[in-house]
């Protein structure tokens, strides 16, 4: 088989059980190029080797898997020891995170790899919707979320009526309805909670009452920012917000926390004050927990936290993983749609003049071309090639130049 070779590698990060590619992409890939896979790289996802094998796929060690694929698909950014070992030319694409691995992102670019990062794909552009690796991703975690937070808690969700007497449902608040927000206020819902969704971007809440939900409205009403996404909050803004949630959150059983803006921290929106006025036995679960901070204030990303209140605070910055299966099969579909895009007439091509193809490269050829991540590294702007610059403006120098 010509063309690309794909790698797909068993993800090293603790905790990480997501795998980049299923047997299921395996198929869609295989009729047209090889793919390898290391052994045991689907395992804690649920797809032994066997089931690669049977699609079609080479299953062999770690080293070839590296030394013989173009195009290695990935959950998360490669550590400094695969990057040691990637090659000039071969291209890593995956959930890389780049603002925060702009190590990682320099070193790859040192290296001359081509770096293509999900987070990057235009989410607007309908054709690009299968290729959405953070909506399959927030998808899983926000279902995810309600069910670790049922677990946690010590009641029923749905109202019971027995002859033991009857049990009011528990009411849950999503604080953030974006993609997994708005997913995790459907579950709550399906498994019979009062569900409520609270945002800041105005167009919130026909989103929220579309599942169902009744809508919280927000003191900050004009919060929208670009593409759809919320704008970072002043520090004014941030206080109000708190403020208000301090009141309304001490109704609820549940709260899940999702509030994100791309590119900044995570805002802080249930403060210390806020957790001690709680009841006892509420759950917390904080979507947004991690190196970014976290809506929850000492929400610390994988763990559970029970204050001296008896409030249960989880950190839950990768909930995806905690569904490895479901959220494997999906990522493995964005994983070939985006191939599929990028790969023309068996050749990995990147054509400037297309709009996914413009967004998604971070870097290529030993230069970091995203807009974004040049400028979190201070990196100046590239100009484009034909871009009337100062050197093309005819000066007195040139002149001197030129007689
Ligand atoms: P996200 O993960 O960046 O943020 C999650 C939610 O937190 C958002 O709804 C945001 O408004 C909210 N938020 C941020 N700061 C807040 C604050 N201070 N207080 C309260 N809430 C706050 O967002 P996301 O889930 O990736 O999606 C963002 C938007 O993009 C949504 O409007 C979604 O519908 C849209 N989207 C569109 C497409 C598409 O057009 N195909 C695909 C995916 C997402």
């Amino acid at each position: 088989m010509t063309g690309p070779v794909v790698g797909v590698l068993a993800e090293t990060a603790v905790r990480e059980r997501r795998v980049a590619l299923d047997p299921d992409g395996v198929t869609r890939l295989a009729a047209t190029r090889t793919v390898l896979i290391e052994k045991g790289a689907g395992e804690r996802a649920g797809f032994p080797d066997s089931a690669y094998t049977a699609a079609g796929a080479t299953v062999t060690s770690r080293s070839d898997v590296v030394a013989g694929c173009d195009v290695l698909a990935v959950v998360r950014c490669p550590d400094d020891k695969l990057i040691a070992a990637l090659r000039a030319g071969q291209v890593v694409l995956g959930l890389l995170e780049p603002l925060d691995h702009l190590e990682q992102i320099s070193a790859l670019a040192a290296k001359k790899v081509t770096a293509i990062a999900f987070e990057l794909v235009p989410r607007t552009l309908s054709r690009a919707q299968s290729m959405d690796a953070l909506t399959s991703q927030s998808t899983a975690a926000g279902y995810r979320a309600v069910i670790v937070a049922a677990e946690a808690s010590g009641r029923f969700f749905p109202m019971m009526t027995t002859a033991a007497g009857t049990a009011r449902p528990t009411s849950v608040v999503v604080v953030g309805a974006g993609v997994a927000g708005l997913v995790a206020l459907g579950t709550a819902k399906r498994l019979g909670a009062v569900v409520t969704g609270y945002d800041v971007r105005p167009a919130s809440r026909g989103e929220v009452e579309s599942v169902g939900a009744a809508f919280l409205t927000s003191s900050v009403a004009q919060g929208a920012g670009q593409g759809g996404y919320a704008r970072a909050m002043t520090a004014d803004e941030l206080r109000q917000q708190q403020d208000e949630l301090a009141d309304l959150l001490t109704t609820f059983n549940v709260i899940i926390t999702t509030a994100k803006v791309p590119g900044r921290p995570s805002p802080l929106l249930v403060s210390a004050d806020t957790l001690g006025r709680l009841k006892p036995g509420t759950v917390c679960v904080d979507l947004a927990a991690g190196v970014r901070g976290g809506n929850v204030e000492g929400s610390v990303d994988g763990e559970k936290i029970v204050t001296r209140a008896g409030v249960i605070v989880i950190g839950a910055g990768d909930l995806a993983s905690d569904l490895p299966t479901s959220a494997s099969q999906m990522y493995g579909r964005n994983v070939v749609a985006l191939l599929g895009s990028l790969i023309t007439d068996n050749a990995f091509t990147i054509d400037p003049n297309d709009d996914v193809h413009a967004s998604v490269v971070v870097c290529r050829d030993g230069e970091i071309t995203s807009p974004m991540v040049r400028g979190a590294l201070s990196l100046p702007p590239i100009v484009p090639p034909d871009a009337p610059s100062s050197t093309d403006a005819p000066n007195s120098s040139d002149k001197a130049a030129d007689a």
